[in-house]
């Protein structure tokens, strides 16, 4: 009988790793390793999809039309430009299987989101890598990553698991400077936690060659039920209009959605708080002798003196039940991610930290 194989590149692909949620034995475990927000969402949308849940029997809207419309309210955009997604992993998704296939290259950055490399393999493309400078992102290696096979560019800014984020204006040159053909995908995962920046959605309306990812998982705090938004040049979004699977969001998510992004009040608590926590956790931290780069999201790059310390670290606060994000498999053996919980989450972390301290000296 002839062997049954998939399609080239699926072998390839290294299969994600969620963040752990359960340490044997604790109880009381605190959940640092996903970069959720630790306030919830928007008390608005326990009601919103309360509302959605009697009319489950049909079938969603299809074109997704007053989430958009809310989106672009909010945001100052064009609603005709928005996709909607299954997270923006979904769009993503729908970007590799658009524009790229065999022979063609992806280019994403060294420490970049583990999903660019398996998604450009899920389409049998070529991921290549562009070096970071000292864990920030390196236009001008970007650039020299492209090559006359280069289709998509992925680039998160705020990065995850870095942290750190490029200016504009480096933004624009990298669109400016691209191959022809190419698309810059411009992941703003994080982009609303970075005060006065509009993810490139200026730079998206400027050019043809600029896309922007968004989700709702982060700030909003929806990553349970899954939603993301794309907005580009209306060329593009035609395009990947024609593979998103018609009803691919329930009425349940988009209700959620439309209540959270409405609720500005609720998304400034949580940005005020998410900084002034965080800013706070990082002098205790670095006070302790575990430095970070300065960051612009809800989370730190624990950065420790080698790998074995960060293990240890890891170890020592998972035995406190803390859970964190290792990030070797991202190059950073020597590094821990934490996501930034709320008070009493912020102060655990930091007792951790210092009880693994202490058994050590
Ligand atoms: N991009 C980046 C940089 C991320 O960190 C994440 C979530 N970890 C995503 C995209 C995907 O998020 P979602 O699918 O939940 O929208």
């Amino acid at each position: 009988m002839k062997k049954i194989t998939p399609q080239p590149g699926i072998m390839e692909i290294a299969p994600y790793e969620g963040g752990e949620s359960r340490v044997e034995g604790v109880e009381d475990v605190l959940k640092l390793s996903s970069n959720e927000n630790p306030f919830g969402p928007s008390p608005s949308v326990g009601a919103a999809i309360a509302g959605a849940a009697g009319q489950v029997h049909r079938y969603p809207n299809t074109d997704h039309a007053p989430l958009r419309q809310a989106i672009a309210e909010v945001h100052g955009l064009d609603a005709g430009r928005i996709i909607c997604g299954v997270g923006s992993d979904e769009v993503l998704q729908f970007l590799c299987q658009a524009f790229a296939g065999p022979g063609d290259e992806v280019v994403h950055t060294e420490h970049g989101f583990a999903m660019y490399p398996i998604l450009a393999h899920a389409v049998g493309a070529t991921p290549v890598v562009a070096r970071e400078r000292e864990r920030v992102t390196d236009v001008d290696a970007l650039l020299a990553a492209c090559t006359g096979r280069t289709r998509i560019v992925f680039v998160a800014n705020p990065n995850n698991p870095t942290a750190t984020m490029i200016g504009i204006d480096e933004v624009a040159r990298l669109a400016e400077g691209l191959p022809e053909g190419a698309i810059l995908v411009l992941d703003g995962a994080y982009a609303e936690f970075v005060d006065g920046y509009d993810g490139g959605a200026a730079l998206v309306e400027a050019r043809n060659n600029v896309f922007m990812t968004r989700t709702f998982s982060k700030l909003y705090g929806l990553g349970g039920l899954r939603i993301g938004w794309g907005y580009g040049p209306r060329e593009i979004i035609d395009v990947l209009n024609r593979i998103r699977q018609p009803f691919n969001l329930s009425e349940i998510q988009m209700a959620a959605a439309m209540a959270a992004v409405r609720d500005r009040n609720w998304a400034g608590h949580c940005l005020a708080e998410t900084a002034r926590l965080r800013d706070r956790l990082a002098g205790q931290l670095a006070a302790l002798g575990v430095p970070s780069d300065p960051s612009l999201t809800n989370f730190l790059l624990a950065r420790f003196a080698d790998r074995a310390e960060a293990e240890a670290a890891d170890t020592h606060l998972k035995s406190q039940g803390v859970i964190v994000r290792r990030v070797a498999g991202y190059g950073l053996p020597e590094c821990l991610r934490i996501t930034v919980g709320d008070e009493a989450g912020c102060a655990r972390v930091v007792e951790g930290i210092r009880s693994f301290r202490e058994v050590r000296s």
